[in-house]
């Protein structure tokens, strides 16, 4: 079955064409700057690769540059758009109504415009794009993969806040957690790797890009995330706060007399390591770098990051009883090996020993513990897009749908 995964965002919108038989990405790439001016960025398996403006008022035309351009003679991967069987769209929220994938219809698109208020950033650019490959391609299956769905096994203890339960009952404030889609790909990989039964081992996946969290996946199925009602919850990141007390949040209002939206946008926007470095930098590399010249304030940032993660990942050992596989994932966790160690470094209670030479392979997947270690440490690529098009395979199956 030929897939394309569709995940589009407010000004660009990338995409992957896979053979879910062969998990092999055929095509890959993005419309950046739509609405702006158009940059089109494309590569195939047989080695043709494009980046050249393209104008795109829109994601419809963003859309049709795609459809065009997998379709093409000399530069395609298919001969017409009725080769793709499936289109699987990247959600970000879909509240408490999606707890798995779904085909999406006019009724899904009605009770996912209802969670556009929890995701105010991400659900409407993401409806944006479904309703392009609608308009453009209207007979073919398209199949939602949520960022929240994975998550939605965590139970009230987990997910509830110490707030009046009014608050969940008339607006649903609760944690949601999020990248679920990576938490699952990851959690699976790790078992698969080490030829365990997923539904037997408690894993914690720390998943460690620009946007961070941590999972709890006991047998399975999430039972914690480190992120919340959005985003900005648990971790540092790079840009975005992480935990906070609010009761410093009205301290600041007052003192530098802000409104409700300029605290938003400290949070999100001008915190985590990028604040604590003094605008140093969000990216890791850079701050690594400027470690090495003694920045005291990148030192601290990464510091911090470091002994954050080890807190959830000893809080979520203990909210399973135990922890079978620890797993690095994402910009970070996959390739910073000095921050892997840090956070290792804390995690000796739980009898984890790193080898040295290990952390500092690339591969796709590599474990990292040592033989005596009573905990298996591992560092995989997360791979979203693959976990979305096994999704939408498995949903088409379900349907009869197969090629
Ligand atoms: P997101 O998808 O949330 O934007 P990514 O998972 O792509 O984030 O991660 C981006 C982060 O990964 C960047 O901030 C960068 O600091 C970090 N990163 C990428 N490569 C390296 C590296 N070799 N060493 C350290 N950090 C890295």
């Amino acid at each position: 079955m030929k897939i394309l995964v569709i995940n589009s965002g407010s000004s660009s919108l990338k995409f992957q064409v896979i053979d879910s038989g062969t998990e092999q990405v055929l095509a890959r790439g993005v419309c950046e700057r739509i609405g702006i001016d158009g940059i089109f960025t494309y590569k195939t398996d047989r080695g043709i690769a494009i980046k050249e403006p393209v104008p795109m008022e829109n994601h419809k035309q963003a859309v049709n540059t795609i459809l065009s351009t997998l379709s093409d003679k000399e530069k395609g991967v298919i001969q017409d758009f009725g080769e793709i069987d499936v289109i699987g769209h990247r959600l970000v929220h879909g509240g408490e109504k999606f707890t798995g994938s779904v085909v999406i219809t006019d009724e899904v698109i009605q009770a996912m415009t209802e969670c556009n208020d929890l995701a105010p950033l991400h659900n409407p650019a993401n409806l944006v794009g479904v309703d392009a490959c609608r308009e453009l391609m209207p007979d073919t299956l398209m199949v939602g993969v949520f960022d929240t769905a994975f998550n939605q096994t965590m139970e009230p203890k987990a997910f509830l806040y110490g707030l009046p339960y009014q608050y969940y009952e008339k607006y649903k404030i609760r944690r949601y957690g999020f990248h679920g889609i990576s938490h699952k790909y990851v959690s699976t990989r790790a078992a698969e790797f080490l030829d365990q039964d997923p539904r037997r081992v408690k894993t914690i996946v720390c998943h460690l890009g620009n946007g961070a969290s941590i999972c709890a996946v006991k047998y399975g199925k999430v039972i914690d995330n480190s992120m919340g009602f959005t985003p900005l919850e648990g971790l540092v990141m790079g840009t975005r706060c992480g935990d906070v007390d609010p009761g410093a949040l009205e301290f600041l209002a007052k003192k530098e007399n802000l409104d409700f939206q300029q605290v938003m946008t400290i949070l999100n926007q001008e915190s985590g390591v990028l604040g604590i470095s003094k605008n140093y930098s969000s990216d890791f590399r850079e701050l690594k770098d400027a470690e090495i010249k003694y920045n005291e304030r990148a030192a601290l940032a990464r510091e911090i990051f470091a002994y954050k993660v080890a807190k959830y990942v000893g809080s979520y050992a203990a909210a399973m009883n135990g922890v079978d596989n620890i797993v690095f994932t994402a910009g970070v966790g996959e390739n910073d090996s000095d921050i892997r160690e840090e956070i290792c470094g804390y995690l000796e209670f739980l009898g984890i020993t790193i080898d040295e030479v290990k952390n500092r392979e690339q591969k796709e997947a590599v474990k990292i513990s040592d033989w005596s270690s009573k905990v298996n440490v591992l560092v995989i690529k997360t791979n979203e897009e693959l976990e979305i098009a096994r999704e939408a395979a498995a949903v088409a199956a379900q349907l009869g749908v197969t090629t």
